[in-house]
């Protein structure tokens, strides 16, 4: 299936003077402008998934965006501003360092961390005495990945989050409500040094879910309705500026980190094509010394953002700044420095098992890189609807030759391996004997089908993808399971093919499915953690135990996994194995509910009371809404005599417990408890036993 394809060019790792614009030097600019960005602070929003042209600033006539359009009348609109990747983190990535992602190697979502030696706009402001703080409304930009890097404070935490479905590929999200909150929050408590404050919204990202009054409002166009409520929640936070005076006195920068196709060339979200669909964001800067009404037609990039800000300011941008500084274009309308923007998405790949893509875009080019190449010139053709390559050579051949001063030349034709972790963590994981943290390459050499040839997959996992959204399993499974026949080397078709019938409770189905995906090599560590989760079921842990440990190889940030594992050893009386995966969770989040109270149960065995107790209390402290601790530390109590202590964990305990999973324990519990208010001290289970139970994979996500 995963054919070699011949390729135009491969990627290797960019020549710093490449594309590369050195930035000016701040000395130029300050004879230029001896005052400009002095005592000003900078306030940095990003909007998940925004196309420029859902804004009324850009034309659009149907969303009110009232507050954005606002921004762009006091200060520069960029018309023609890309994005160097179509995903959330990689594009970040790229605002935040002013590089490429072979620079700042956030190459795709998940299995990528920002490169510490990269600096980044919150790495230079911090140490020249701002206030830096982010914000930010998905678990994408969690502070796994590296970007927080800088912020003192990095409010990154889901607890508020809403309740979502969690498809594959779907993330903890908050409301724009909730993270406005926190930035204001932050506001009000800051110091009053110089601050550079990050909000990310994340709501116009699919499933499409705007709240009243926009659900209504916007019922025929839900995305439009994410849009409008994104808008209005910059509005608060720009009126909150104000009223603190702070308007006068702050640049604000406002961009998209990707557009979303809304069914342009086959595509519903983003990630799979470099169109302008989902490439094109909107880019305004508003500010002290930016003019009023300036609309910059020319094309310009997000990775012309970061050296902007740090010229504005009068910094140096780092050394490492791949994009070139706009303050002579926002202030004097020059022409930007560069005409030639690179792009990249590496989904297809990492996702479908398809060929990645890169491109070069012009104001008047683009070329996509594909196994089938593809130039569209925009003086005719906006719509990229026609492939001119044939036509024009010349002109693919010169935007080729500079996508491989980017990517590297053919002969790098190479694999990259993702880094799940960073770097010291990785180094404690392979201690723990997690070697194959980081370790899984991906070929990225053009191989795999050209994916606009897999429209017809698109669209079926679009509609799989709304089915599975409103838990209409049984519509998605006939979908996918005719598309896994297309395209069987497809991960995503599996992976969401295995949550359906895990889902349905067909645990024979999702086996196959499972089986049939390690088969055509596109499994993930989920495949195994759900064949894990089917043993469990089945009641052979150690064959279980088998699979698990297969997928904490391959993925050791997979905790639920982990968590999972550890019980397993656990309940087969291993203690040093348990003890082991538990520590390897600890090293990514040393205060994981689960890992905590494992320990306790452990604490126990080992005759140690007040050190169980603590992980009780720490487990309880992390998940308030975890059970387990809950019965475990009334067992405590109970065995220690102190019968009303008892009796108020186990009424927590009954309060929080499920019956699917707790069902065996909830008698036991009611029975100690109706007991001990009778004053008579019954038997009671051991916490060993009774405590924990592997939990049942069907009731995790
Ligand atoms: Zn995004």
């Amino acid at each position: 299936m995963r054919g070699y394809t011949i390729a135009f060019f491969l990627l290797g790792f960019l020549p710093l003077a490449g594309c590369a614009r050195k930035p000016e030097s701040p000395n130029d600019k300050k004879a230029e402008a001896p005052k400009l960005g002095r005592d000003v602070n900078v306030l940095l929003i990003t909007i998940d998934t925004l196309r420029a042209d859902y804004l009324g600033c850009y034309g659009r006539k149907t969303i009110a965006t009232p507050n954005i359009d606002a921004l762009a009348a006091r200060g520069v609109r960029c018309a023609q501003a890309i994005a160097q990747v179509p995903l959330t983190a990689p594009s970040h990535a790229s605002i935040l360092t002013g590089t490429y992602p072979q620079v700042h190697k956030v190459r795709d979502m998940g299995g990528f961390v920002l490169d510490d030696k990269v600096p980044t706009l919150a790495t230079i402001l911090s140490p020249a005495g701002f206030d830096t703080a982010a914000f930010v409304g998905s678990a994408v930009l969690s502070h796994h990945y590296g970007l927080n890097r800088g912020f003192v404070t990095y409010g990154d935490d889901m607890k508020a989050g809403l309740d979502q479905k969690k498809l594959p590929g779907v993330v903890a999200e908050l409301r724009g409500e909730v993270v406005t909150r926190r930035a204001l929050d932050w506001l009000d408590k800051s110091s009053s040094k110089r601050f550079f404050l990050w909000v990310h919204y994340y709501d116009p990202h699919f499933p499409y879910d705007p709240p009243e009054p926009f659900r209504t409002r916007y019922a025929g166009d839900p995305y439009g309705g994410e849009v409008a409520y994104a808008d209005e929640e910059v509005g608060r936070l720009l009126k909150a500026l104000e009223e603190r005076k702070l308007q006068e006195r702050t640049l604000v920068v406002l961009l998209s980190d990707h557009g979303e196709s809304l069914g342009e060339h086959g595509e519903y979200t983003h990630g799979v094509f470099l169109y302008d669909s989902t490439v094109h964001v909107p880019l305004i800067f508003a500010g002290p010394d930016v003019p009023a009404g300036r609309v910059v037609s020319q094309m310009v990039r997000a990775i012309d953002v970061m050296p902007t800000v740090t010229d504005y300011l009068g910094l140096p941008a780092g050394g490492k700044a791949q994009g070139a500084s706009l303050v002579p274009t926002l202030l004097e309308g020059r022409p930007p420095r560069s005409s030639y923007c690179y792009m990249e998405t590496l989904y297809p790949k990492t996702q479908m098992g398809w060929s990645e893509l890169r491109g070069m875009r012009t104001d008047e080019w683009k070329l996509v890189v594909a196994p089938k190449p593809e130039l569209y010139r925009f003086s005719d053709d906006r719509g990229e609807s026609r492939n001119v390559v044939e036509k024009f050579p010349a002109d693919a051949d010169r935007l080729q030759k500079k996508v491989r001063e980017v990517a590297g030349p053919p002969q790098s034709l190479t694999r990259i391996q993702p880094q799940l972790v960073n770097e010291e963590r990785r180094r404690e994981l392979n201690a723990l004997g997690y070697v194959g943290a980081g370790r899984r390459a991906i070929n990225i050499d053009m191989s795999g089908a050209d994916p606009k040839d897999r429209v017809v997959v698109l669209n079926a996992l679009m509609r799989s993808d709304e089915a599975m959204n409103h838990e209409r399993w049984k519509d998605a499974v006939p979908l996918l399971e005719k598309i896994s026949r297309q395209d069987p080397g497809n991960p995503l078709i599996y992976a969401n093919l295995q949550m359906c019938y895990e889902r349905l409770r067909q645990f024979d189905r999702m086996e196959q499915t499972c089986m049939r995906a390690i088969e055509n090599k596109a499994e993930s560590d989920s495949t195994y953690a759900g064949l894990g989760g089917i043993y469990i079921r089945r009641g052979d842990l150690p064959r279980a135990i088998e699979f698990m440990e297969k997928a904490a190889q391959l993925n050791p940030a997979n905790l639920e996994n982990m968590d999972n594992l550890a019980t397993a050893y656990l309940q087969l009386g291993r203690p040093d194995d348990a003890q082991r995966v538990l520590q390897a969770i600890l090293v990514q989040n040393s205060r994981h509910p689960g890992a905590h109270n494992v320990l306790g149960i452990l604490e126990i065995q080992r005759g140690r009371t007040v050190e169980a107790r603590m992980h009780f209390e720490q487990a309880m402290e992390s998940d308030p809404n975890l059970a387990e601790p809950y019965m475990n530390l009334g067992l405590l109590a109970q065995k220690a005599g102190q019968s009303q202590v008892a009796i108020n964990y186990y009424r927590e305990f009954l309060k929080r417990a499920k019956p699917d999973k707790h069902g065996e324990v909830i008698p036991k519990v009611r029975e100690a408890l109706s007991e001990l208010e009778a004053g008579t001290v019954g038997r009671v289970s051991d916490p060993a036993s009774a405590g924990r139970r592997v939990r049942d994979p069907a009731y995790k996500r």
